[in-house]
C-alpha cells in the first residue's frame, strides 16, 4: 500500500490544524520550561511543522509557493504566539514577586551588639572587688595633686633623689599630675584616725612611653594602719590577694627593695603565669619572665615613720603596711597582651576579644 499523494489542500489543512493546536496548547502552558518544550515540539528541526512541510515534495511545483507562503505565515504566527506567551509569563512572575509580602515578620531580628567593660576597667574592678572582699574600702583623691601630697608627705623631700624615680608631669602653681595614687593615702590619713584599711584605685601619670609603659596608667594602692600591724600581716594579706587574683596554686615570693615611703620595703613576685615558673619558652627562655620564672607584680612595705609624722599619727603607737599594683600589668599578664598601647587605641578588633 502506498501513501496517498499529499494535496495542497491537505497540507494547508494540516497547517491550519497545527496553528489551532498551538493556540489551544498555549492556554494550558504556565511556565517557561513547558513553553520551550512546546516551541521545540512545533518549530524544532524534527518538529511538527517540519514534518508537515516534508509533504511538500509531492505537491505540484506550481502549487508550492502558495503552500510555502501559508507555512511561513503559520510559522510566524506560532512564533509570535509563543513570544507573547513568554512576555505574559514574565509579567506574571514579576507581579507575583511584587505581591509577596516585603516584610517577613517571622525572620529573626538583627542582633544589637551588647557593650561590655573595657579589659582595663574589668581588671580594675576585679582587683578592687578582691581587695574589698579582704576588708578594704575605696578612697579617692584628685588627679592634679600638689607637690606636698605627691612627694613631701610621702617622705620624698625637694631634691631627694627619689624624685628622679618618677618622671613627673608638672602643672602650673606647684602642682603635678599625680605620679602614683599614694597621695590618696595621705589625704585619707589626714582626715581619719586609725584603724584604717583603704585602697586607692585610679589613673596616674608619668613621662614614659613604650610597649610596657604608657604616660597614663592605672594603679590600685592599699593601706592598712592600726596598732600592732606587722610585716606578717603584709605577707598574709598580699599572699591571699594574689592567690585570689591569679589562682590558689600560684607561688608568691617577697624580695627586699627600696621605696622612700616604706621601711622595710619588698617587691612581690608571682611564678610566671606564662611558663608556669620554669623559665623556658617555645624558643629558649620564656619571653615574659626572661627565663627567671618570676614576675614582679607588687611593690609593698611597712609605712615609714616619717609618713606617719606628716599626717599626725604617732609612729610609736601605730604601724601599717602599704602596697601598690599596676592594673595594666595585671591585665597584660592575665590576657597575654604584649603591648600596653593596645589598651588605649580603642580598636574594636582588640576590645571585642574580651
Ligand atoms: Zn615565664
Amino acid at each position: 500500500m502506498t501513501e496517498a499523494a499529499p494535496t495542497p489542500g491537505s497540507i494547508g489543512q494540516q497547517l491550519k490544524v497545527l496553528g489551532a493546536e498551538v493556540v489551544l496548547s498555549l492556554e494550558s502552558v504556565d511556565d517557561k520550561t513547558a513553553l520551550e518544550a512546546l516551541r521545540v515540539e512545533v518549530l524544532g528541526k524534527k518538529g511538527k511543522l517540519t514534518k508537515i512541510l516534508r509533504g511538500l515534495a509531492g505537491v505540484a511545483p506550481e502549487e508550492r509557493p502558495k503552500i510555502g507562503h501559508a507555512a511561513n505565515e503559520v510559522k510566524a504566527a506560532v512564533e509570535r504566539a509563543i513570544e507573547d506567551k513568554a512576555k505574559l509569563l514574565d509579567q506574571a512572575e514579576r507581579q507575583a514577586r511584587l505581591d509577596r509580602p516585603q516584610l517577613d515578620v517571622t525572620l529573626p531580628a538583627f542582633g544589637q551588639p551588647h557593650g561590655h567593660l573595657h579589659p582595663l576597667a574589668a581588671t580594675m574592678k576585679e582587683v578592687c572587688d578582691t581587695l574589698c572582699g579582704l576588708g578594704f574600702s575605696i578612697a579617692e583623691g584628685p588627679e592634679v595633686e600638689d607637690e606636698y601630697h605627691n612627694f613631701e608627705a610621702l617622705n620624698i623631700p625637694q631634691n631627694h633623689p627619689a624624685r628622679d624615680m618618677q618622671d613627673t608631669f608638672f602643672v602650673d602653681g606647684g602642682r603635678v599630675l599625680r605620679t602614683h595614687t599614694s597621695p590618696v593615702q595621705i589625704r585619707a590619713m589626714e582626715s581619719q584616725q586609725p584603724p584604717l584599711m583603704i585602697i586607692a584605685p585610679g589613673a596616674v601619670y608619668r613621662h614614659d612611653d613604650d610597649v610596657t609603659h604608657s604616660p597614663m596608667f592605672h594603679q590600685v594602692e592599699g593601706l592598712m594602719v592600726d596598732r600592732h600591724v606587722t610585716f606578717r600581716h603584709l605577707k598574709g594579706v598580699l599572699t591571699a590577694f594574689l592567690h585570689r587574683l591569679f589562682g590558689e596554686d600560684v607561688s608568691v615570693r617577697f624580695r627586699p627593695s627600696y621605696f622612700p615611703f616604706t621601711e622595710p620595703s619588698a617587691e612581690v613576685d608571682i611564678a610566671c603565669v606564662i611558663c608556669g615558673g620554669d623559665g623556658s619558652g617555645a624558643a629558649g627562655a620564656c619571653r615574659v619572665c626572661k627565663g627567671t620564672g618570676w614576675l614582679e607584680i607588687l611593690g609593698s612595705g611597712m609605712v615609714h615613720p616619717a609618713v606617719f609624722e606628716h599626717v599626725g599619727y604617732d609612729p610609736e603607737v601605730y604601724t601599717g603596711f602599704a602596697f601598690g599594683i599596676g592594673v595594666e600589668r595585671v591585665a597584660m599578664l592575665k590576657h597575654g597582651i604584649d603591648d600596653i598601647r593596645l589598651f588605649f587605641a580603642n580598636d574594636l578588633r582588640f576590645i571585642q576579644q574580651f
